[in-house]
């Protein structure tokens, strides 16, 4: 494994523009469960599709519930090593943007500015009116449904189709941050997919991109994924440890 390390570190250093691409993996040092690992999401919850939320009351509040579980480990988690090495190669000017599937904000948290982080599945720290775009607080909609089940309505404009800010299955992908993840995924010569399985796509279509446009292609995982065949570099290790060695973080 030091081996693949030191070769992940040679990577970095030859690069001129990195991106990187994030999963739920890189959280999960801090406290929040993944989707596909043993006692991750999917094991215990079916996902909830855009039309469902959207033609069912019952469905909504489903979602608002799963909410409120899930706001137990998010709230109160902080970025982890790897959230850190990650920064540390954005604030050094090696990495141009990070492309991230997660919902967390544990990238901005971890110090990130706000326009280096492309969120290809949204948010969870707000929510939005599916109608009118306005932004709601979570402070505000949370206590009325922890109290009553009251689904939440747009102060804005009246809407019942206020959401948390994230993409559900079967809901159409965000257009500028797609638009945006290609541009910096067509400018860069490193691509570091760190933390997914790779199978969602069209998330999981970036590091393909990035390879057959030149970029070298590096995946830290811990487990085999479906792209490792075009990797240059498949390391199959810890995120937080490896990646904070790689970057040499204190
Ligand atoms: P995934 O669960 O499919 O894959 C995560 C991968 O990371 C797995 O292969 C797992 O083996 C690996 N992994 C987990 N912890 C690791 C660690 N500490 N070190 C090394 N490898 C580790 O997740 P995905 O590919 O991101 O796709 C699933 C979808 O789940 C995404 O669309 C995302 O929006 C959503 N999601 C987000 C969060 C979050 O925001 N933190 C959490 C769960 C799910
Ligand atoms: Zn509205």
């Amino acid at each position: 494994m030091s081996a693949d390390v030191d070769r992940l570190r040679d990577l970095i250093a030859e690069a001129r523009r990195i991106v990187i691409f994030t999963g739920a993996g890189v959280s999960t040092e801090s406290g929040i469960p993944d989707f596909r690992s043993p006692g991750g999401i999917w094991t215990r919850f079916k996902p909830i599709y855009f039309d469902d939320f959207m033609s069912s009351r019952e469905a909504r509040r489903e979602t608002w519930r799963r909410k409120l579980e899930t706001d137990k480990t998010i709230s109160v988690a902080a970025p982890n090593r790897g959230h850190k090495a990650i920064a540390a190669l954005v604030s050094r000017g090696k990495a141009s943007a990070i492309i991230t599937q997660n919902i967390d904000g544990l990238h901005q948290a971890s110090g990130v500015p706000d326009d280096k982080v492309i969120e290809l599945h949204g948010n969870s720290t707000y929510a939005s009116c599916l109608d009118c775009g306005e932004r709601h607080e979570l402070a505000e909609i949370i206590p009325p449904f922890a109290e009553a089940e009251r689904l939440p309505e747009c102060k804005a404009c009246g809407s019942e189709y206020v959401k948390t800010a994230t993409i559900s299955f079967g809901q159409q992908m965000p257009e500028t941050p797609m638009r945006r993840a290609q541009e910096e995924t067509l400018a860069a010569d490193l691509f570091i997919a760190i933390g997914s399985s790779l199978v969602v796509y069209p998330a999981a279509g970036f590091p393909v991109m990035a390879k057959q446009n030149g970029a070298r292609l590096a995946i830290l995982n811990r487990e085999a994924t479906d792209l490792d065949r075009y990797a240059d570099l498949v390391l199959n290790a810890e995120i937080g440890p490896s990646l904070g060695a790689a970057v040499g973080l204190n």
